[in-house]
């Protein structure tokens, strides 16, 4: 073993985006300001609204200018660049501080910053992890126009050299879309986000290893630092040893030759030795996903979540852009099925747009298709452009969040109006085409005959019916660790939902993220579910299991799991298993 000039360290974070990267530490210095605060004579009050115009405006023009850029890479990126200016002229942010200027006479850098709290305060009891983390927009407008009021080099563009890990407190979205548009990053270690974070979202569409919420990786860190990333596991190694290298190394490799053996499955079925098909499907958020997904042979999108279409603004989207945004993703999709889940927001989720209600269990509040039975012109409108958008492709609806068959004849009669209602205005609106349901909660799973009997479909979403059928908060960290897939409840219930959905002769998918995890392929082939949604890099590895496996052992499998009574026995042994057949390939 060599003698390390610099001890290692060892971080851990969130895996972000799949993958492993080795290379050298480059710096992006984004760290917060401090700003300055000062009281103003009434005599100053004039001069400093002409300073903040003044900021305003040049914030106006660096994301113009940023927009601009982005969008020769014709990609969503631009999208949030336009939210965040539109944001420059929204009267929360500016009329209050203009007001608190004039009112508590501080200057423009002191009121940026306490009007930007207030509105973040705003977010902090949303249970969505992603729409909270909608925050950090709010953070990227004020930082900016803060360095704009002081004089800062707003510095959007970056050279960064071949190879190199980026490492930030945080990014905005202008640097990870001008970064990995640039190619040439390895990967990316964040000190803040999570996996719903913009540089996560963007570094698994461009699968660009990442590892977000890694402390304070950007303090501990140097320029140029050796630093080796695992983005599955969310590791990051600085300075490692020859060994440590090695052996990342050899990850790298396994990961690398597990791609390409996937790959070159892109084509072929998901099929078992004695023959049982599973479509493999993907879960998106954005339309840039598309191609990464096309590419890793999804043969379909199983979960389209839509309310990444109200990210970082403050107004819902107008049908229109409900549309386009549709139309965009079924014409990508050339005749594949697109699934497209209508909002999964709770009732103070949408910012801006509602009163904002603190509830005091969010989880169990108006979310999902309640708060749109409860906002019923923000559903029409999202239905309508469903029902637009479904001429241009195979466009199946599902509602989220069902607990009883009431709430599907609600939407689905909804759905139905908002049909007649642009059928009679002459829109053109293409045939019926397929509304299921996600089966998320325990009461949708133990009734699933009888929604069967009304929905098209089933799509299992495991990671509310996990939160809610084993009572364990999913923001929770503390009882993460109760977070068991393969709980006897769980399995019992999978079994229920599918021959409920086999009795009624409808498909059964799963999308929620026990769909992807390679652990627990075999357990849902002996199920018999018809489809299993999941991100892009997850399908291959999911694939070649299925084809190596037959249905007939994987029963044998799941009959004596479900023998055993506690959730870790079961685990237990299904790991096992597992590791057997599958474990010398390094994808579990
Ligand atoms: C789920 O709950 O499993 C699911 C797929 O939906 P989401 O993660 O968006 O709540
Ligand atoms: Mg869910």
């Amino acid at each position: 073993m060599s003698v390390q000039a610099t001890p290692t360290l060892s971080l851990k974070g969130i895996g972000a985006s799949p993958g492993v990267a080795v290379g050298r530490a480059f710096l992006l210095d984004r760290k917060r300001l401090r700003t300055p605060k000062l009281r103003l004579a009434e005599n100053e009050v004039e001069k400093e609204l002409m300073r903040l115009k003044t900021a305003l405006e040049l914030s106006e023009v660096q994301l113009t200018e940023l927009k601009n850029k982005v969008a020769q890479d014709g990609h969503d990126h631009e999208l949030i660049i336009e939210a965040h200016r539109l944001m420059l002229h929204d009267p929360m942010l500016v009329d209050e501080v203009r007001k608190l200027i004039e009112r508590d006479r501080i200057n423009a850098e002191w009121a940026v910053r306490r009007v930007s709290r207030k509105i973040k305060h705003l977010f902090d009891n949303i249970p969505d992890e992603y729409f909270r983390e909608r925050r950090q927009d709010v953070d990227y407008v004020a930082d900016r126009i803060v360095r704009n009021l002081m004089g800062q080099v707003v510095d959007d563009e970056v050279e960064v050299p071949e190879g190199a890990i980026v490492v930030a407190h945080d990014l905005t979205p202008g640097d990870t879309a001008m970064l990995v548009k640039s190619g040439r990053v390895a990967g990316f270690v964040t000190d803040v986000g999570g996996q719903t974070s913009h540089t996560a979202i963007v570094a698994r569409a461009r699968e660009t290893p990442a590892v977000v919420g890694a402390g304070r990786a950007s303090e501990q860190i140097s320029p140029g630092d050796l630093v080796a990333i695992d983005g599955t596991r969310g590791t990051v190694l600085v300075n490692p040893t020859d060994e440590q290298l090695n052996l990342f190394r050899e990850t790298m490799r396994r990961h690398l030759a597990s791609e390409q053996v996937g790959l070159k499955t892109r084509d072929l079925p998901a099929v078992s030795t004695d023959g049982y098909r599973i479509r493999l499907n993907g879960n998106m958020e954005f339309a840039e996903e598309i191609p990464s997904l096309l590419a890793h042979g999804a043969e379909g999108i199983g979960l389209y979540r839509t309310e990444f279409l109200f990210l970082g603004r403050d107004s819902p989207p107008t049908e229109e852009e409900h549309y386009q945004a549709y139309r965009r993703v079924l014409e990508e999709m050339r005749g594949a099925p697109v699934t497209i889940r209508t909002l999964d927001i709770g009732g103070d989720k949408v910012p801006g747009a509602r009163r904002i209600e603190r509830e005091a269990n969010p989880a169990l509040g108006l979310r999902g298709i309640r708060f749109v039975l409860h906002n019923r012109e923000l559903f029409r409108v999202q239905l309508r452009a469903l029902l637009r958008a479904s001429v241009h492709g195979n466009l199946r609806v599902m509602f989220p969040l069902i607990s009883g068959s009431s709430e599907l004849r609600e939407a689905r009669s909804e759905l139905e109006n908002c049909r007649s209602e642009l059928g009679r205005a002459g829109v053109p609106i293409g045939g019926r085409f397929p509304v299921g349901i996600m089966v998320e909660t325990p009461s949708a799973a133990v009734i699933a005959d009888r929604l069967a009997l009304e929905a098209d479909f089933f799509s299992v979403g495991t990671n509310d019916l996990l939160q809610y059928a084993l009572a364990i908060d999913r923001q929770n960290r503390d009882v993460a660790y109760l977070y068991r897939p393969l709980h006897l409840s769980v399995l019992r219930m999978l079994q229920n939902v599918v021959s409920a959905a086999r009795a009624s002769g409808i498909p059964v998918a799963m999308c929620g993220e026990m769909a992807g995890d390679p652990v627990y392929t075999l357990v849902l082939l002996a199920l018999g579910f018809d489809e299993l949604s999941m991100t892009a890099g997850q399908i291959p590895v999911v694939k070649g299991i299925i084809r190596r496996a037959s249905r007939a052992e994987a029963t044998q499998i799941l009959e004596q799991a479900m023998s055993y009574s506690t959730a870790e026995e079961i685990e237990r042994f299904v790991r096992n298993e597992m590791d057997r057949r599958f474990g010398a390939d390094g994808v579990l």
